[in-house]
């Protein structure tokens, strides 16, 4: 299986091999023709394996053999729940589109939108989005989708979990109905089945199984420890075990923050990353993860969602997420498109309840480790600590949001009020 014989033009083949893929992904191979097609098709195949060149790549050839189009309206939309996903799959669609006349923007919250609305009035072609900016421009009628004939909803189970399912309606009404929608997803759940439903026109559905994907070559471990020489314990592992990229998960911002002082301290370059940042502290901590003058990217959950760091060689939980599926999403940022990695937790005697929850939910107990001066405290209570005993140190108006958008996300009489306020969390 080649990228060529899937039909993708010469343009696009140029740009494949300067980005040095060789061979179309699994999802790549099954996604691309159908969508080449003219087709509906909703996708779903494990993070980290080539899901935004799978709409991407067949979305602008269509684009490209279309009628050449003077005022340039919006043609293709790609929607993302976080502003970080927006600027990766925009960073791709501009990749590929290297040898093609085609012009593409991105538009998210948190930053000065002038210069979002002037790339605008220039034309595009494809914008990537996230909901609450878009929502916002067209409502000022700076920018307008009538001319939509692609929609892409990329990672919309991230956009569920976030509470964006109004939004999304909303913004279908903006959109043209005769279009062709493309809807992609890590996971495949009852409520992406009925929102798939809901928008695509007769699918295709396509699923990549996970076979020989990130998880098999990802190395888990757990150090159990007590709960109080948790960060004496992380500095030891990443010293001595001479660790030059780590991605670090935390539970809440103010963990992160602190974590991420200690680890300075200790002669460790770090950075942290999670919704109380500014939009230009996290895209300078992200450059200086990708670019290796930070070694250690501490993050919250949301903020670390989706971010495209090829070949992360290790990942710690710091705290275990209380949601298993976390732990696959958190994890998942190892062993990308084929390499090996490795996933370490550490684990304290209140974190047990989230431990079982997780080999459950894996289908697999994890191999402990104790390191001699690191034991777990005996008498600690093993009592799981509870979303809410965080509160005071999430402070900001964002803290509880994690919870409220899980909620609302199965309740869909959920209020105004909840709504907005997930529309903030886009960025933790
Ligand atoms: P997903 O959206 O499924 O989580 P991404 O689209 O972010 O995955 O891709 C994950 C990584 O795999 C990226 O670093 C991307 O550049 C790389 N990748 C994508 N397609 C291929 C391919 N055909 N060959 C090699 N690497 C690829
Ligand atoms: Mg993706």
């Amino acid at each position: 299986m080649s990228f060529k014989s899937l039909g993708l033009s010469e343009p696009l083949l140029k740009a494949i091999s300067k980005k040095g893929y060789e061979t179309p992904s699994p999802i790549q191979a099954k996604a691309i023709p159908p969508v080449l097609e003219g087709k509906d098709v909703l996708a779903s195949a494990q993070t980290g394996t080539g899901k935004t060149a799978g709409f991407t790549l067949p979305m602008l050839h269509l684009l490209s053999k279309g009628p050449e189009q003077r005022h340039r309206p919006i043609r293709a939309l790609i929607l993302t729940p976080t502003r970080e996903l927006a600027a990766q799959v925009h960073a791709n669609v501009k990749e590929y589109s290297e040898f093609l006349n085609i012009r593409s923007a991105v538009i998210f919250g948190g930053v000065n939108q002038n210069p979002q609305v002037n790339k605008l009035n220039q034309g595009v072609d494809v914008l990537v989005a996230t909901p609450g900016r878009l929502i916002d421009l067209e409502n000022q009628g700076l920018l307008s989708l009538k001319k939509v004939e692609i929609f892409v909803l990329d990672e919309a189970d991230r956009m569920l979990d976030m509470g964006f399912l109004r939004d999304i309606e909303r913004i279908m009404k903006l959109i043209p109905n005769k279009r062709q929608n493309l809807m992609f997803s890590a996971t495949f759940s009852k409520d992406i089945k009925k929102l798939a439903y809901s928008i695509l026109n007769h699918p295709v559905q396509v699923e990549a199984t996970p076979e020989n994907t990130a998880v098999e070559v990802i190395e888990q471990k757990v150090y159990r420890v007590a709960k109080g020489k948790k960060t004496n314990l992380i500095i030891k592992l990443i010293s001595e075990g001479n660790w030059k990229q780590v991605l670090v998960f935390t539970r809440t911002k103010h963990g992160a923050n602190k974590l991420c002082k200690k680890m300075i301290s200790a002669g460790i370059t770090a950075a942290a990353i999670h919704g109380n940042k500014s939009q230009g502290a996290r895209t300078k901590a992200l450059a200086g993860f990708k670019n290796g003058s930070v070694r250690v990217l501490v993050a919250t959950d949301i903020a670390a969602r989706g971010l495209d760091i090829p070949l992360l060689p290790h990942v710690i939980n710091f705290e275990l997420p209380n949601i298993s599926e976390d732990y696959v999403h958190r994890i998942g940022r190892t062993g990308r498109a084929g390499a090996e990695g490795q996933a370490i937790s550490l684990v304290s005697a209140d974190e047990t309840t989230y431990l079982k929850g997780i080999e459950k939910l894996i289908g697999e107990s994890i191999e402990v480790e104790i390191v001699e001066g690191f034991e777990p405290d005996p008498n600690a209570s093993t009592e799981p600590i509870k979303p809410g005993q965080n509160r005071n140190q999430g402070r900001g108006r964002n803290s509880n949001s994690r919870n409220s958008s899980r909620n609302s996300s199965k309740n869909s009489k959920n209020s105004n009020r909840s709504r907005s306020r997930n529309r903030n969390t886009n960025s933790r």
